[in-house]
């Protein structure tokens, strides 16, 4: 079965599929095979970061896939540790020869840390040139997102920022609007954590569309042209998590699910202090 993925227009023009794959923790030595099932399964957008330490290896499936480049989306992310405007620049260098790429589709600042006024510079140097098509931020909260629109030239055309039916982001989503910029969700499925796959709502509507859970989170994002990257080496769950673009969830499930909200993250939370400051200290090989 081929599933065609829908596409959203990006600020710029830019069509963007509206699911992907994402390959976070994904070890180095699995995510060749990841990548080249997922690409086997449908899959179009790829998304990676320097900080995941495994671009080499998506690059290499991409290489292996023999799929023309022009129908891949290939986003990757620049750590906190290049940011600046020179050495983002270095970065996005070394990033794309590592992908084995000529030019990347989506170049993401990955955190709101650190000179990342300077790495956007450099990102809007990269976007006019032609060698990353768009240009986006993750996990930039709306303080933060206004801060980086107000003060620069190039909107972000995305903003990749941890999303699913425990943590909204309704007013994320709704200044993102206002801004034309594309809402992303990192760990869509809650990364499995506070009982996702057991959730009573949740198994209570599967089942009366005859989906899985993850189905059902993901029609969710996508019903509200959210662009979802749920992440899975099992080429089985690769292709059930691509499945969600032949039923429609109703108004009485999308209020459901809305109950669901904590409006909290249940991953990291980017207001603590003593967090900010670790994060800032993480380096990688990049
Ligand atoms: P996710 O919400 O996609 O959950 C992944 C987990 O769910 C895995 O344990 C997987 O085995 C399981 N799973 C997947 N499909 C399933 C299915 N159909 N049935 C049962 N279990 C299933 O979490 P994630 O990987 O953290 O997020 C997705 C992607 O988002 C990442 O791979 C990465 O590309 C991106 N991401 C970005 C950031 C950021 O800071 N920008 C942070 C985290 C993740």
């Amino acid at each position: 079965m081929t599933v065609k993925i829908p596409h959203v227009t990006l600020n710029n023009g830019v069509q963007m599929p509206l699911l992907g794959f994402g390959v976070f923790q994904v070890p180095d030595d699995q995510t060749q095979k990841a990548v080249e099932d997922a690409l086997e399964a449908g899959y179009r957008l790829i998304d990676t970061a320097a900080a995941y330490e495994n671009e080499r290896a998506v690059g290499r499936a991409i290489a292996a896939s023999g799929i023309p480049r022009d129908e891949l989306f290939v986003t990757t992310k620049l750590w906190i540790q290049d940011y600046g405007q020179d050495s983002a620049k270095h970065a996005f260098d070394r990033s794309l020869d590592r992908l084995g790429l000529d030019h990347l589709d989506l170049y993401l600042i990955h955190q709101p840390f650190g000179d990342y006024y300077g790495a956007w510079r450099a990102m809007e140097d990269l976007n006019r040139d032609g060698r990353t098509r768009a240009i986006g931020v993750s996990n930039f909260y709306p303080d933060r997102l206004a801060d980086l629109v107000t003060h620069n030239e190039i909107i972000p055309a995305v903003n990749q920022i941890e999303t699913h039916v425990f943590f909204q982001r309704t007013t994320d989503h709704q200044l993102m609007r206002e801004h034309g910029i594309q809402h992303e969700s990192w760990g869509p499925l809650s990364q499995g954590g506070q009982g996702f796959f057991d959730n009573p709502v949740l198994t209570g509507i599967a089942r009366a569309h005859d989906k899985t859970v993850a189905q059902i989170a993901l029609r969710w994002l996508v019903q509200q042209e959210t662009v979802a990257i749920p992440k899975s080496v099992r080429p089985e769950r690769m292709a059930e998590n691509l499945d969600v673009f032949d039923f429609q969830l109703t108004d009485d499930d999308m209020a459901r699910i809305a109950d669901l909200d904590t409006g909290r993250s249940q991953v990291f939370d980017h207001h603590d202090p003593a967090g900010v400051k670790w994060l800032g200290g993480v380096r990688f090989n990049t």
